[in-house]
């Protein structure tokens, strides 16, 4: 309708019956003006008939669903086992990502929310993928690529489009001297493992280090999608120590806007593999099977956790800058990952990882700042520091956890669930959340050098004032090995992440908003106060790093001059190689790379 609206107005009302006594040249100029300019929505003319529906099944080998929420029962027979099953089910990531009509994040207050596709191709091989975009082309349908379904943009789900859904794509495969295709005699055989775009990083991980002992970079987060991380450039706890996930790629399988499967790696569409190495999701083409590098595994892995707390916001400000001119002096190095959070009642969180390390050294490190932490009557541990340390080998090992950390973990409990599928405890308040607000900015190192790191703490300090902050110390690679800089050199990503000594993370949320659940009208007031709270924190420590740049995965909705904040210097390139593989746009989206051409909601095309 408002469609028709804004071509009355531009071409006047005479010119309204101009399609019945068109041509019909003309009348397949309109066609072709429609294709280009508006994709199709069910009771669209040119949506596809029940019959070419029924053709796309069939090439399909029957996967093609209609996806319905398990939440709306909730709402319309709130006592059904129907609607206790599915809030049993709310704050399991597992469940959440079994169920195609479902995102992890259920929405983000003021900007969208989750929606089951239309129809979605439940894929399970490339041949799935490559009719479903083949469909989607020929029938100009908004298609929407849906992997663990973590997007905090939106980008995995969308009304009235399809869906191409890779989660029962999960095959784990590991090499032992893997050499890219094309690339023989170029690059020497490697260990590697190969995984199915729908896999998630437990499922690398268990095959990867519990099952044959080595390490592959992925994701903190045991339920990200592999797909979704590499694309966004990626970071785990250990990425000081080694680098980002997307530098470890080693090969794609990827099926272009044309349809075709295409091998890219560093020999065959080396343009296209740069660009999938950080340049965004669901922009180049639907990725079908990742391959990585693996890695030597350290000994051991271990953690130092604890909670201090100041008396006086003096004091807090003195603990802040007394724990940044720590971290430079002794944790600012491959061996230490993860966050410092500085809350809003002067409390400082520790909550740091390491690799290659003894408990008892791990807490010898810290020695020094405990002896001046507990030195002055001011600070409080709120919660002692503790350290743990074991064979890296079990860190993500299910049966060892289950047994000896169990409150660590949270395991998925459904009958017949995999084994190995569990997520940190620490993960849980993010499964199905409302985002109201979100940002992040890279802080260059030089932010910690002597001149600068007093500017850095009262900037922290200020931003508690506001809102709670945490550094994510892993998710910027300045203190990385050279070797780990010069392979996120190669990728997509914002340079500016080769030079930060941390990402800072400020966020608010809510409880999931599903329709159908209780809280599924986001309380907007309450977001607009929580945004303009967190917009201001954030302006603290915008001050000092001005073009920091933002990190794509995890950033905010609203994000002003994105192009620039997410990739920097390489939208330029990146815009090439997506008019190149992708030149009628049909992957968008939010805020990646050519979505100016189309409308927020990537139906209609803009320019
Ligand atoms: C709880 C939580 C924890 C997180 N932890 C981390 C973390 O530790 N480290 C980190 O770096 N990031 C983290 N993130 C951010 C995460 O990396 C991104 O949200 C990532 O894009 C998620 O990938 P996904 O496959 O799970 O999500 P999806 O929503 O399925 O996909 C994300 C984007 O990639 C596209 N996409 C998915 N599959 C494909 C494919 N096969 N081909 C092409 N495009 C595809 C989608 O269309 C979408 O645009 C976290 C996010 C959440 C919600």
């Amino acid at each position: 309708m408002q469609r028709r609206h804004l071509l009355k107005s531009i071409i006047g009302a005479a010119a309204l019956p101009w399609a019945a006594r068109a041509t019909p040249a003309e009348l397949a100029l309109g066609a072709a003006f429609k294709k280009r300019s508006e994709r199709c929505r069910p009771g669209s003319a040119g949506w596809p008939t029940p019959e070419a529906w029924e053709g796309l099944n069939r090439r399909t080998q029957g996967r093609l669903t209609i996806p319905k929420s398990p939440f709306a029962v909730c709402a319309t027979a709130p006592d059904s086992q129907a609607s206790r099953e599915a809030l049993a089910g709310l704050k399991n990531p597992f469940y959440l990502g079994d169920n195609v009509a479902l995102t992890q994040t259920s929405g983000w207050a003021g900007a969208w929310s989750s929606q089951p596709s239309a129809y979605a191709v439940a894929a399970q091989s490339a041949a799935d993928v490559v009719a479903a975009v083949n469909f989607a082309r020929k029938h100009s349908l908004r298609l929407v690529v849906k992997g663990g379904g973590h997007s905090y943009q939106g980008n995995s789900c969308s009304a009235d489009s399809l869906l191409l859904w890779t989660r029962r794509m999960n095959k784990v495969e590991l090499h032992e001297g893997f050499v890219a295709d094309g690339c023989q005699g170029r690059e020497p055989p490697q260990p590697a493992v190969s995984l199915g775009a729908g896999a998630m990083w437990i499922d690398a991980y268990d095959a990867v280090t519990t099952g044959a002992g080595r390490y592959v970079q992925g994701g903190g987060c045991t339920s990200v999608g592999v797909a979704g991380l590499i694309t966004g450039g990626g970071f785990g706890s250990f990425s000081k120590r080694f680098g980002t996930a997307a530098a470890g790629l080693l090969e794609a399988e990827i099926v272009t806007a044309d349809g075709k499967r295409r091998i890219v790696n560093a020999c065959r569409h080396p343009d296209l593999f740069w660009a999938l190495k950080g340049g965004g999701g669901s922009t180049f083409g639907v990725i079908t099977r990742l391959t990585l590098r693996t890695r030597e595994l350290p000994e051991t892995f271990g953690a130092v956790f604890g909670a201090i707390r100041a008396s006086s916001d003096a004091a807090y400000r003195q603990l802040i800058a007394r724990a940044l001119i720590f971290y430079e002096s002794a944790l600012f190095n491959p061996q230490w990952g993860e966050q410092m959070v500085f809350r809003t009642d002067n409390t400082l969180r520790i909550s740091m990882l390491f690799s290659g390390m003894t408990r008892d050294q791990a807490l010898a490190v810290w020695a020094p700042f405990l002896d001046w932490v507990r030195a002055d009557a001011a600070y409080t541990f709120t919660s002692e520091l503790a350290a743990i340390s074991g064979p890296a080998r079990h860190f993500w090992d299910a049966k060892i956890l289950k047994s000896r950390l169990a409150g660590s973990i949270v395991s998925d409990e459904r009958p017949g669930a995999p084994d190995h599928h569990f997520l940190w405890a620490g993960d849980q308040g993010q499964v199905g959340w409302t985002i109201r607000a979100y940002k992040s900015l890279w802080l260059p190192a030089e932010l910690l050098t002597q001149g600068r790191s007093a500017a850095l703490a009262d900037a922290v300090f200020a931003c508690t004032r506001r809102w709670e902050m945490a550094f994510h110390f892993n998710k910027g690679l300045a203190g990385a090995p050279a070797a780990e800089i010069e392979a996120a050199r190669s990728t997509s990503m914002n340079p500016a992440v080769l030079n930060a000594f941390a990402l800072a993370i400020i966020g608010a949320d809510a409880a999931p908003s599903f329709a159908g659940l209780p809280d599924a009208q986001p309380d907007l007031e309450a977001a607009r106060d929580a945004a303009t709270q967190v917009e201001k924190a954030m302006d603290e420590l915008q001050r000092l790093a001005p073009f920091g740049g933002s990190y794509v995965s995890e950033a905010d909705f609203f994000e002003r001059n994105w192009q620039r904040s997410f990739w920097g210097e390489n939208y330029a390139e990146l815009e090439r190689i997506k008019k190149k593989y992708d030149p009628d746009g049909l992957f968008f989206a939010h805020h990646g790379v050519g979505s100016e051409s189309w409308s927020a909601d990537g139906f209609t095309r803009i320019a």
